[in-house]
């Protein structure tokens, strides 16, 4: 099946439906690029990993040049660069931060630039660098309020033509006022593992809380439904909902436009999308079911 799902792989994922979901790969390094089969790009590149071996930060033209590999490992294709997103459980030698009772209620993502900007200054010219070249989108994380939109946008400045501009929706307040934050943006991404943990309470790195933290409870599938329809721009999800093929389905089917899933599983999630009538998907009654595994039963079937 897996072999199947592999050779496939370069096909577009087109649902019996007749729609065209773009399935687009999570990366980390140079070499998940490389390993990815039948990606259609990149819908997150996770920059605070890329470099996150270095003592000391990375020059413009370093990011420059991993930025260009990566691309070029997706033939070119768009890649989501998002910007530095540090903090919570995710230290950066380069960057020390302060010590906080609650780090995922603290200085994390977007929030840490606030007062020392400079990193993220020489980021984002590394991102209007590499857009000249090859298809960009930028997008911020952790972002909660339009203020910190119109800040992060300052902060981009002039964009070279074709750099899409967009934010994580992460943190529930941002959900519930996307039409506000989303306006003269190109898109959103919704980032389900840390919109799971803001909704449920339930810390994401805490196993003794896992089964609260599940991204199909209904409540976080209410709020995705929220963003789908009232941010007037591209949705794309890139949490580790889009990487469970049942999940990237049900996603789909909400009217999530574009995934961002795992390389090995990016075959796996294309082949289910061909195999699917979306319409048929009961959406209804997802959002509206008792639980997670009332919702899990509802798609299985
Ligand atoms: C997310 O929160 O879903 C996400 C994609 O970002 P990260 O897992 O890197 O926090
Ligand atoms: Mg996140």
């Amino acid at each position: 099946q897996r072999e199947q799902a592999v050779a496939e792989a370069d096909q577009p994922a087109m649902t019996l439906d007749g729609r065209t979901v773009e399935v687009l790969v999570n990366v980390g390094s140079v070499q998940d690029a490389v390993d990815a089969h039948g990606a259609d790009g990149s819908g997150l590149v996770r920059t605070e990993v890329l470099f996150g071996d270095r003592r000391t930060a990375p020059t413009v033209a370093e990011q420059v040049e991993r930025f260009r590999a990566i691309a070029a490992a997706l033939d070119g294709k768009p890649i989501t660069i998002r910007t530095w997103d540090i903090g919570g459980d995710k230290p950066l030698p380069f960057l020390p931060q302060d010590r906080e009772a609650n780090p995922f209620l603290g200085e994390r993502g977007i929030r840490v630039f606030r007062r020392r900007p400079q990193l993220l200054r020489d980021q984002l010219e590394a991102i209007r660098q590499i857009a000249v070249e090859t298809p960009v989108h930028v997008m911020f994380p952790m972002v909660t309020t339009a203020d910190e939109v119109a800040w992060a946008l300052d902060e981009l400045g002039p964009r070279p033509d074709g750099l899409e501009v967009g934010i994580m929706v992460e943190v529930p307040a941002a959900a519930l006022r996307i039409e506000t934050l989303a306006a003269g943006l190109d898109f959103v991404s919704i980032g389900t593992n840390d919109l799971t943990q803001y909704t449920t309470a339930a810390d994401r790195t805490n196993s003794a809380v896992a089964p609260l933290a599940d991204g199909l409870d209904p409540a976080v599938l209410q709020l995705i439904d929220h963003v789908v329809r009232n941010a007037g721009v591209r949705v794309a999800v890139c949490g580790d909902l889009a990487s469970d093929p049942q999940s990237a389905v049900l996603l789909a089917a909400l009217g999530v436009h574009e995934l961002s899933a795992v390389g090995p599983q990016v075959p796996l999630v294309k082949a289910l999308l061909r195999q699917t009538d979306l319409t048929q998907v009961p959406t209804a009654e997802v959002l509206s079911a008792r639980d997670a595994a009332e919702v899990r039963q509802l798609v299985r079937r």
